[in-house]
């Protein structure tokens, strides 16, 4: 996505006064802003990249704040932490994601804190585009769509709870990447994008929470940015998989892989070897399954490639 010379740069609506059912654009929020305490929050520019980010993808946000720097604050986005990073020209930068299932409008929360203990919130609303995302019929062996026995249920909810711990930790590491460092995992087609509702034997079952690469067994799967190995295993599901923590909140996947090449602690550079195409788990072919969390949220992992700061 090119940047854009002029963000997405309004003013704040003061948290209470404002509302989700907000559906027009925040452009039109000004009118419904209101002060508290110093308002020093008001004074802060928000920019958004894109101005209009979509259901299940990345973004980036800049601030740049104005008059007196504020001291400690806190800003969140969709349930998660999101952390700003100093930048150059007093401008400070962060990703946040938006779930696949978000409204039409969402708000970002900034939480200010004074040393004497004043506190000032505020909420810049984000407006939403839809990610029409489509829906994908798939007939398959009966075994395939049945239920898991209750110990592979179990199995996968604690293979999926370590995967997902991983993913939330990404928050407290600081970003190994910068907007631009992301590449693909294969230079392959994409054989199953993201957020494809899947129907099983005639029955929904579940979204596509990854982006399927076509690949044969053995052809290399490389990591997508810089970052820290933090889980290697075979899981039930997804068989042989490898998850990397790229801090800043951000973390990948790498499923189904036939063998892995790093282990649990190895920091890897973009482009670099981590593992092999396989058909390993449930699967029905080789192929690499590429997943991209922001914290606990699960978006479209090309929208990575596209983070990008003017
Ligand atoms: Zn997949």
């Amino acid at each position: 996505m090119p940047a854009r010379a002029v963000g997405f740069r309004t003013g704040f609506v003061f948290v209470l006064a404002s509302a989700l059912a907000v559906g027009g654009l925040a452009a039109q929020a000004p009118a419904a802003e209101q002060g508290s305490g110093s308002g020093v929050l008001r004074s802060l520019e928000v920019n958004l990249y894109p101005v209009r980010p979509k259901q299940g993808t990345v973004f980036l946000i800049r601030i740049k704040e104005g008059g007196q720097p504020v001291p400690s604050l806190v800003t969140r986005f969709a349930g998660e932490q999101v952390s700003f990073q100093a930048g150059e020209d007093g401008w400070s930068w962060a990703v946040a994601a938006v779930p696949v299932d978000a409204p039409s409008a969402l708000e970002l929360e900034f939480d200010a804190t004074w040393p004497d203990g004043r506190s000032e919130r505020f909420a810049h609303v984000v407006p939403v585009a839809p990610g029409r995302y489509a829906m994908e019929r798939l007939t398959v062996a009966p075994e395939y769509g049945a239920p898991l026995s209750p110990a592979l249920a179990a199995r996968t909810r604690a293979e999926v709870g370590r995967a997902r711990a991983v993913a939330r930790g990404a928050h407290d590491t600081p970003p190994f990447w910068r907007p631009g460092d992301f590449v693909r995992p294969r230079s392959t087609r994409v054989t199953s994008p993201f957020g494809n509702g899947r129907e099983f034997n005639g029955q929904i079952q579940s979204r596509h929470t990854g982006t399927d690469f076509q690949g044969g067994v053995g052809e290399p799967v490389t990591a997508a940015a810089p970052g820290l190995v933090r889980l290697v295993d075979r899981f039930y599901l997804g068989g042989n998989v490898v998850y990397i923590d790229h801090g800043g909140g951000l973390s990948t996947g790498y499923l189904h892989l036939s063998e892995t090449g790093v282990a649990v602690g190895d920091t890897v550079a973009a482009g670099q070897r981590i593992g092999a195409v396989g058909a390993t788990g449930r699967v029905t072919g080789p192929h690499l399954h590429w997943i991209l969390r922001f914290g606990s949220i699960t978006v479209d992992a090309l929208s990575v490639l596209d983070l990008e700061l003017p």
